[in-house]
């Protein structure tokens, strides 16, 4: 697929609301470890929210989307990771603008976008048990793999397998942002929810490219 229109990011929020609606009580048990226990269900609140209100209809424009999907999320999920992803998708959604689709180049820069967001929403960096430890390696695969001449299901697989590499080095982590943080020392040996959370987002985005 050369493109990435409307009806594949769809396809992605969807698989996206489904695979964090599966994987709720595992995300939520990593948060049990270092946090408070609701990261699987604060993403299978805001997902579920994000779907009732695409279900009235597709927004004409990719931006239209993914603004709806971030504007809902922050609204939807009381926790830090629903301002973080619905930052994620709002900057995304600015930086496509109103058109059907987007080029390769043009998506990877509305993912870039989108991780920005986070990066100036939370201050974390990578290395600090977060979110971001996913994110980060993930969107730099995704230039890697264009830049090589991938194509943006490529591209994404690529992502995929960086942000699931991502996730399971934070394992071994002290966590230096968001509640984690709080345990000190204690946080090491668990996995990051938001992080484990961010591999699913690429993990299913892989999947919508690929069709
Ligand atoms: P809360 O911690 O408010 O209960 P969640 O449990 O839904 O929210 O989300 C926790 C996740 O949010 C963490 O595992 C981490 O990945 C992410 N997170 C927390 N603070 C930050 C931050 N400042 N920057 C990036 N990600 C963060
Ligand atoms: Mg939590
Ligand atoms: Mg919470």
């Amino acid at each position: 697929m050369a493109s990435v229109d409307g009806a594949v990011l769809q396809d992605w929020v969807s698989r996206f609301r489904d695979e964090v609606t599966e994987q709720k009580d595992w995300l939520t048990e990593l948060d049990s470890a270092i946090g408070d226990a609701d990261h699987g269900a604060n993403m299978a609140r805001g997902m579920n929210a994000v779907a009732e209100r695409l279900a009235g209809g597709t927004p004409e424009t990719v931006d239209e989307l993914l603004k709806t999907v971030g504007m809902t999320l922050v609204s939807s999920v009381g926790g830090a990771s629903g301002p973080l992803y619905g930052t994620f998708f709002l900057r995304a959604g600015m930086t496509a603008g109103a058109v059907t689709e987007l080029d390769g180049p043009a998506f990877a820069a509305a993912l870039r976008a989108g991780l920005d967001g986070v990066i100036a929403r939370g201050k974390a960096e990578v290395g600090d048990k977060t979110m971001l430890d996913a994110m980060v390696p993930a969107v730099d695969a995704f230039d890697a793999a264009l830049a090589a001449g991938g194509s943006p299901a490529e591209a994404a697989r690529a992502a995929e397998e960086a942000a699931s590499a991502g996730r399971d080095a934070t394992e071994p982590l002290v966590a230096r942002k968001g509640r984690a943080s709080y345990l000190g020392d204690r946080s090491a040996g668990h996995l990051d929810p938001g992080a484990a959370s961010t591999a699913i987002l690429f993990e299913t985005l892989a999947d919508a490219l690929s069709g």
